[in-house]
């Protein structure tokens, strides 16, 4: 556990925006609806629970996070490891459903994505506690949203002379305008919340019913469509119905079940099913790459201008990494679009070293990521290298 998660722009600018509505909605029950009668406090107690719950379950998916494998781990049972992939940064092995981070410098256990609003992964211990931080910040923005809307059209209607949907008798509800001005900001603050948490949320339960982490989608789709042999028909392992998939998750008394290593897996699966499937992923991968080598710097920027304009408008959408390449990298690309390809750069050891580099545990020395295709070549080595100029 890291004492200093919170000091990051995710965990910062979720926190204040989660304060700013909270204040707002603070202002809008003092004016609109006080605990000064039953229905008042009732409303006031049931906002007060979202509340706190945001609060509760966001630490705890911050604090105590995924849960990592330990380093240099290894399968008890004999011949285990024959069936796992092996983590350079970690010098263990990787456990089923595990992952290395590259932000945690860890292998996660059962790691569903890295999410920098807590600025942890989410993985096996705080999955729980994670998609109940989504269900409140839903069920609590929401609330507020409504909450402040009425009190808008409370005070729209107090000008036109009626005062319908007020809550508060005892005197009319007159803003001024910098506080509706507060109001319609809340508002839209509220609704975007709840719009872009409801999406994750969406999602999160998805997998959830699935017993499919981010990450395993990713895998499950590879292997459901890539080419196999006669009848060898990919079955999921983890899957083991809707109800089992969820109490595994949410209906548990504690915060998660099991050891984050071994899982239960559907009949005629076992622990290794997947890992296998992932191994016979990661061959092919290696048989389909395609080396190419740069002819012009890279900086790694989103978009770079100096590139083109057909180069930033048709940048990635996706969170992984730019590599910044120099004249001369070499580069083993996995994936390859018409302005940017996907690949792990070559790296050049000192001969000194022997080929090999010392890192800390959990440091990762491959570096790889989006670049430019218009900054490559395709290389083509037979015996004589010939550099074909790419498209
Ligand atoms: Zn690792
Ligand atoms: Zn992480």
């Amino acid at each position: 556990m890291q004492k200093n998660r919170i000091f990051h722009w995710g965990p910062i600018t979720a926190l204040t925006i989660i304060t700013v509505l909270f204040s707002t909605s603070v202002l809008t029950f003092l004016i609109w609806c006080p605990p000064d009668d039953l229905f008042g406090v009732l409303h006031s107690l049931i906002f007060l629970t979202w509340v706190i719950n945001i609060f509760h379950h966001f630490f705890k998916a911050m604090y105590i996070g995924p849960g990592h494998i330990p380093f240099k781990w290894k399968p008890q049972e004999e011949g285990g490891s024959d069936y796992l992939q092996f983590c350079q940064p970690c010098q263990g092995y990787k456990a089923p459903r595990s992952h290395h981070c590259k932000a945690c410098k860890r292998c996660v256990m059962k790691m569903d994505h890295h999410c920098p609003w807590i600025n942890n992964c989410v993985g096996h211990q705080n999955h729980r506690s994670f998609t109940l931080f989504l269900t409140f910040v839903v069920i609590g923005c929401s609330h507020a949203a409504c909450m402040m809307i009425f009190c808008v059209v409370d005070h729209l209607l107090w000008i036109n002379g009626t005062m319908l949907l007020k809550v508060n008798h005892r005197a009319p509800l007159r803003m001024n305008r910098i506080f509706i001005i507060g109001l319609l900001f809340g508002i839209g603050l509220s609704i975007g919340v709840t719009i872009a948490v409801g999406i994750l949320l969406f999602y999160q339960m998805k997998g959830i019913l699935k017993n499919e982490t981010g990450i395993e989608s990713w895998i499950v789709e590879k292997a459901r469509l890539r080419p196999r042999p006669e009848g060898d028909i990919f079955v999921y392992p983890y899957d083991i119905g809707m109800f089992d998939n969820l109490k595994q998750i949410l209906f548990t008394g504690d915060d998660y079940l099991g050891d984050g290593i071994t899982w239960p897996v559907f009949e005629d699966c076992d622990q290794y099913t997947l890992t296998v499937e992932q191994l016979e992923q990661k061959d092919l991968k290696r048989e389909n790459i395609i080396t190419f080598k740069a002819h012009t710097e890279y900086n790694g920027a989103w978009f770079p201008l100096a590139h083109g304009f057909k180069v930033c408008y048709f940048s990635p959408w996706s969170e992984e990494d730019r590599l910044s390449v120099n004249i001369g990298d070499t580069i083993n690309a996995t994936r390859i679009r018409r302005h940017w390809l996907y690949g792990v750069k070559v790296q050049k050891r000192d001969a000194s070293s022997n080929g090999r580099v010392t890192l800390p545990l959990g440091e990762c020395d491959r570096q790889k990521g989006w670049v430019p295709r218009c900054c490559v070549d395709e290389f083509i080595d037979q015996g004589v290298t010939i550099l074909k100029k790419a498209q």
